[in-house]
Protein backbone atom coordinates (compact mmCIF):
# COMPACT_ATOMS: atom_id res chain seq x y z
CA UNK A 1 0.00 0.00 0.00
CA UNK A 2 1.24 3.50 -0.89
CA UNK A 3 2.26 5.78 2.18
CA UNK A 4 -1.16 6.43 4.26
CA UNK A 5 -2.53 9.87 4.05
CA UNK A 6 -3.66 9.78 8.04
CA UNK A 7 -1.94 9.00 10.99
CA UNK A 8 -4.83 7.86 13.02
CA UNK A 9 -8.07 6.68 11.03
CA UNK A 10 -11.53 5.03 12.72
CA UNK A 11 -13.27 2.78 10.35
CA UNK A 12 -16.95 2.09 11.11
CA UNK A 13 -18.08 -1.43 9.08
CA UNK A 14 -21.67 -2.11 9.97
CA UNK A 15 -23.19 -5.36 11.07
CA UNK A 16 -24.49 -5.85 7.26
CA UNK A 17 -20.97 -6.28 6.21
CA UNK A 18 -20.28 -9.64 8.33
CA UNK A 19 -22.81 -11.42 6.37
CA UNK A 20 -23.96 -12.13 2.78
CA UNK A 21 -26.18 -9.81 0.81
CA UNK A 22 -30.06 -9.67 2.30
CA UNK A 23 -29.00 -12.96 4.75
CA UNK A 24 -28.61 -11.99 8.30
CA UNK A 25 -26.18 -13.81 10.73
CA UNK A 26 -22.12 -14.25 10.60
CA UNK A 27 -20.75 -15.80 7.07
CA UNK A 28 -17.09 -15.78 7.59
CA UNK A 29 -16.39 -15.17 3.87
CA UNK A 30 -17.22 -12.28 4.10
CA UNK A 31 -15.09 -11.49 7.12
CA UNK A 32 -12.10 -12.95 5.68
CA UNK A 33 -13.01 -10.56 2.33
CA UNK A 34 -12.54 -7.79 4.84
CA UNK A 35 -10.10 -9.06 7.17
CA UNK A 36 -7.95 -9.22 3.68
CA UNK A 37 -8.38 -5.53 3.16
CA UNK A 38 -7.29 -4.69 6.78
CA UNK A 39 -4.23 -6.42 6.38
CA UNK A 40 -3.32 -4.91 3.81
CA UNK A 41 -3.97 -1.57 5.72
CA UNK A 42 -2.61 -2.65 9.02
CA UNK A 43 1.10 -3.26 7.15
CA UNK A 44 0.79 0.50 6.34
CA UNK A 45 1.96 3.51 8.90
CA UNK A 46 -1.82 4.35 9.49
CA UNK A 47 -3.62 3.55 13.16
CA UNK A 48 -6.51 1.72 12.60
CA UNK A 49 -9.14 1.43 15.12
CA UNK A 50 -12.86 -0.42 13.81
CA UNK A 51 -16.16 -0.16 15.13
CA UNK A 52 -18.40 -2.86 14.31
CA UNK A 53 -21.99 -2.83 13.74
CA UNK A 54 -24.63 -5.85 14.76
CA UNK A 55 -27.60 -5.22 12.64
CA UNK A 56 -26.66 -8.66 10.78
CA UNK A 57 -27.73 -10.15 14.56
CA UNK A 58 -30.16 -7.48 15.66
CA UNK A 59 -30.68 -4.20 15.85
CA UNK A 60 -32.46 -2.53 19.24
CA UNK A 61 -34.98 -0.79 18.02
CA UNK A 62 -36.38 -2.84 15.33
CA UNK A 63 -36.45 -5.96 17.65
CA UNK A 64 -38.19 -3.97 20.29
CA UNK A 65 -40.61 -3.05 18.20
CA UNK A 66 -41.92 -6.28 17.09
CA UNK A 67 -41.54 -7.82 20.77
CA UNK A 68 -44.43 -7.62 23.43
CA UNK A 69 -41.96 -8.77 26.35
CA UNK A 70 -38.92 -7.35 25.84
CA UNK A 71 -38.29 -3.92 26.79
CA UNK A 72 -36.48 -1.32 24.45
CA UNK A 73 -33.40 -0.88 26.86
CA UNK A 74 -32.76 -4.87 26.67
CA UNK A 75 -33.29 -4.78 22.97
CA UNK A 76 -30.47 -1.83 22.77
CA UNK A 77 -28.21 -4.18 24.97
CA UNK A 78 -29.05 -7.13 22.96
CA UNK A 79 -27.90 -5.19 19.82
CA UNK A 80 -24.90 -4.04 21.66
CA UNK A 81 -24.03 -7.71 22.41
CA UNK A 82 -24.31 -8.32 18.86
CA UNK A 83 -21.72 -6.18 17.78
CA UNK A 84 -19.19 -7.89 20.34
CA UNK A 85 -19.94 -11.47 18.51
CA UNK A 86 -19.05 -9.59 15.28
CA UNK A 87 -15.80 -8.14 16.93
CA UNK A 88 -15.02 -11.53 18.03
CA UNK A 89 -15.44 -13.32 14.57
CA UNK A 90 -13.64 -9.95 12.96
CA UNK A 91 -10.65 -10.54 15.51
CA UNK A 92 -9.86 -14.21 14.75
CA UNK A 93 -10.09 -13.24 11.05
CA UNK A 94 -7.39 -10.70 11.50
CA UNK A 95 -5.46 -13.02 13.40
CA UNK A 96 -5.62 -15.44 11.21
CA UNK A 97 -3.82 -13.54 8.10
CA UNK A 98 -1.47 -12.29 10.30
CA UNK A 99 -2.48 -8.80 11.99
CA UNK A 100 -2.44 -8.57 15.56
CA UNK A 101 -5.82 -6.89 17.19
CA UNK A 102 -7.16 -6.36 20.78
CA UNK A 103 -10.78 -6.17 21.13
CA UNK A 104 -11.98 -3.68 23.53
CA UNK A 105 -15.62 -3.82 24.42
CA UNK A 106 -17.47 -0.73 26.11
CA UNK A 107 -20.08 -3.87 27.97
CA UNK A 108 -17.50 -5.54 30.53
CA UNK A 109 -16.95 -9.00 29.67
CA UNK A 110 -13.43 -9.99 31.02
CA UNK A 111 -13.81 -13.04 29.38
CA UNK A 112 -13.41 -12.11 25.97
CA UNK A 113 -12.21 -8.64 25.67
CA UNK A 114 -10.41 -5.69 27.17
CA UNK A 115 -12.55 -3.13 28.86
CA UNK A 116 -12.55 -0.34 26.61
CA UNK A 117 -9.68 2.13 27.99
CA UNK A 118 -9.26 5.64 25.92
CA UNK A 119 -5.21 5.52 26.88
CA UNK A 120 -4.78 1.78 26.51
CA UNK A 121 -6.34 1.89 23.25
CA UNK A 122 -3.93 4.69 22.12
CA UNK A 123 -1.24 2.01 23.34
CA UNK A 124 -2.19 -0.78 21.25
CA UNK A 125 -2.91 1.60 17.87
CA UNK A 126 0.62 3.34 17.91
CA UNK A 127 2.29 -0.57 18.67
CA UNK A 128 0.66 -1.39 15.22
CA UNK A 129 -2.26 -3.57 16.85
CA UNK A 130 -5.55 -2.87 14.90
CA UNK A 131 -8.17 -1.57 17.57
CA UNK A 132 -11.68 -4.06 17.52
CA UNK A 133 -14.08 -1.60 19.54
CA UNK A 134 -17.46 -3.34 20.50
CA UNK A 135 -20.41 -2.73 22.64
CA UNK A 136 -20.76 0.64 21.01
CA UNK A 137 -20.82 3.04 23.24
CA UNK A 138 -22.44 0.57 26.09
CA UNK A 139 -25.52 3.01 26.14
CA UNK A 140 -28.54 1.68 25.02
CA UNK A 141 -30.85 3.91 22.73
CA UNK A 142 -27.91 5.14 20.37
CA UNK A 143 -26.19 3.40 17.02
CA UNK A 144 -22.40 2.21 16.53
CA UNK A 145 -22.69 5.24 14.40
CA UNK A 146 -22.48 7.44 17.16
CA UNK A 147 -19.82 5.24 18.74
CA UNK A 148 -17.79 5.69 15.72
CA UNK A 149 -17.86 9.53 15.97
CA UNK A 150 -17.63 9.55 19.83
CA UNK A 151 -14.37 7.28 19.63
CA UNK A 152 -13.05 8.87 16.74
CA UNK A 153 -13.12 11.75 18.61
CA UNK A 154 -11.96 10.19 21.72
CA UNK A 155 -8.67 8.87 20.19
CA UNK A 156 -8.04 11.91 18.25
CA UNK A 157 -8.32 10.22 14.97
CA UNK A 158 -7.93 12.18 11.81
CA UNK A 159 -11.21 10.62 9.65
CA UNK A 160 -14.29 8.63 10.26
CA UNK A 161 -13.83 6.20 7.28
CA UNK A 162 -18.43 4.69 7.16
CA UNK A 163 -17.37 1.90 5.04
CA UNK A 164 -21.37 1.33 3.00
CA UNK A 165 -22.09 -0.66 0.15
CA UNK A 166 -23.13 2.46 -1.99
CA UNK A 167 -19.87 4.56 -3.61
CA UNK A 168 -20.90 7.47 -1.76
CA UNK A 169 -23.21 10.27 -0.77
CA UNK A 170 -25.70 10.89 -3.95
CA UNK A 171 -27.84 13.78 -4.57
CA UNK A 172 -30.64 11.09 -4.77
CA UNK A 173 -31.40 7.57 -4.82
CA UNK A 174 -28.98 6.48 -7.79
CA UNK A 175 -31.26 3.21 -7.95
CA UNK A 176 -34.77 5.05 -8.51
CA UNK A 177 -33.06 8.31 -10.19
CA UNK A 178 -30.86 7.50 -13.43
CA UNK A 179 -29.64 11.64 -13.08
CA UNK A 180 -28.99 11.31 -9.45
CA UNK A 181 -24.78 12.49 -8.75
CA UNK A 182 -22.03 11.67 -6.14
CA UNK A 183 -20.46 14.20 -4.71
CA UNK A 184 -16.94 13.88 -3.98
CA UNK A 185 -16.82 16.80 -1.29
CA UNK A 186 -19.98 17.78 0.76
CA UNK A 187 -19.89 20.33 3.77
CA UNK A 188 -21.92 19.51 6.18
CA UNK A 189 -24.56 22.28 6.09
CA UNK A 190 -24.99 21.04 2.71
CA UNK A 191 -25.81 17.46 4.00
CA UNK A 192 -28.56 18.95 6.85
CA UNK A 193 -29.85 21.50 3.68
CA UNK A 194 -30.72 18.55 1.50
CA UNK A 195 -31.64 15.97 3.92
CA UNK A 196 -29.24 13.44 2.74
CA UNK A 197 -27.86 10.23 4.91
CA UNK A 198 -24.39 10.18 5.78
CA UNK A 199 -24.87 8.43 9.58
CA UNK A 200 -27.50 8.57 12.17
CA UNK A 201 -28.35 12.50 12.98
CA UNK A 202 -26.38 11.98 16.39
CA UNK A 203 -23.48 11.04 15.12
CA UNK A 204 -23.01 13.32 12.01
CA UNK A 205 -23.68 16.05 14.52
CA UNK A 206 -20.77 15.48 16.71
CA UNK A 207 -18.76 15.12 13.43
CA UNK A 208 -19.34 18.64 12.19
CA UNK A 209 -19.65 20.39 15.85
CA UNK A 210 -16.22 18.63 16.03
CA UNK A 211 -15.30 19.44 12.69
CA UNK A 212 -14.58 15.95 11.99
CA UNK A 213 -14.23 14.64 8.35
CA UNK A 214 -16.89 11.75 7.93
CA UNK A 215 -15.76 9.75 4.30
CA UNK A 216 -18.57 7.53 3.00
CA UNK A 217 -17.10 5.19 0.65
CA UNK A 218 -17.98 1.63 -1.00
CA UNK A 219 -15.77 -0.77 1.20
CA UNK A 220 -17.15 -3.90 -1.32
CA UNK A 221 -14.94 -2.93 -3.88
CA UNK A 222 -11.48 -4.89 -3.07
CA UNK A 223 -8.54 -2.70 -2.14
CA UNK A 224 -10.71 0.70 -1.68
CA UNK A 225 -9.77 0.64 2.50
CA UNK A 226 -6.56 0.78 1.60
CA UNK A 227 -7.09 3.40 -1.29
CA UNK A 228 -9.18 5.45 0.99
CA UNK A 229 -6.43 5.47 3.64
CA UNK A 230 -4.11 6.67 1.11
CA UNK A 231 -5.77 9.52 0.10
CA UNK A 232 -7.33 8.67 -2.94
CA UNK A 233 -10.42 10.81 -3.61
CA UNK A 234 -13.20 7.87 -4.23
CA UNK A 235 -16.48 8.20 -1.73
CA UNK A 236 -17.37 11.32 -0.80
CA UNK A 237 -15.72 13.68 2.05
CA UNK A 238 -18.00 15.43 3.86
CA UNK A 239 -16.86 17.99 6.03
CA UNK A 240 -16.28 21.84 6.17
CA UNK A 241 -15.51 21.85 2.02
CA UNK A 242 -18.65 22.55 -0.13
CA UNK A 243 -20.14 20.40 -2.61
CA UNK A 244 -18.56 19.28 -5.69
CA UNK A 245 -20.22 16.38 -7.96
CA UNK A 246 -18.91 13.77 -9.94
CA UNK A 247 -20.68 12.11 -12.19
CA UNK A 248 -22.38 9.05 -10.74
CA UNK A 249 -20.60 5.49 -12.04
N1 LIG B 1 -26.56 -0.13 20.18
C1 LIG B 1 -26.80 0.58 21.34
N2 LIG B 1 -25.87 1.49 21.75
C2 LIG B 1 -24.73 1.75 21.07
C3 LIG B 1 -24.52 1.05 19.86
C4 LIG B 1 -25.43 0.11 19.44
O1 LIG B 1 -27.82 0.41 21.98
O2 LIG B 1 -23.92 2.57 21.50
C5 LIG B 1 -27.50 -1.17 19.77
C6 LIG B 1 -28.66 -0.63 18.96
O3 LIG B 1 -29.82 -1.31 19.33
C7 LIG B 1 -28.26 -0.97 17.55
C8 LIG B 1 -27.55 -2.29 17.73
O4 LIG B 1 -26.85 -2.12 18.96
O5 LIG B 1 -29.36 -1.10 16.69
C9 LIG B 1 -26.61 -2.67 16.62
O6 LIG B 1 -25.87 -1.55 16.19
P1 LIG B 1 -26.17 -0.80 14.81
O7 LIG B 1 -27.63 -0.78 14.54
O8 LIG B 1 -25.50 0.51 14.87
O9 LIG B 1 -25.46 -1.74 13.79
P2 LIG B 1 -25.26 -1.53 12.22
O10 LIG B 1 -26.49 -0.87 11.66
O11 LIG B 1 -24.07 -0.67 12.04
O12 LIG B 1 -25.04 -2.91 11.71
Amino acid sequence: MTKPAYRRVLLKISGESFCREGESGISMAEVSSISEQVKEVASSDVELAIVCGGGNILRGKQFAEVSDTIIPSTAHYMGMLATVINALALQDALESVGVATRVQSAIRMEGVAEPFIRRRCIRHLEKGRVVILAAGTGSPFVTTDTAAALRAREIDADVVLKGTKVDGVYSDDPVKNPHAVRYTDISYQEVIEQDLQVMDAQAFHHCMEHKLPIIVFNYKKVGNIGRVIAGEKIGTRVSGVRSDAAESE
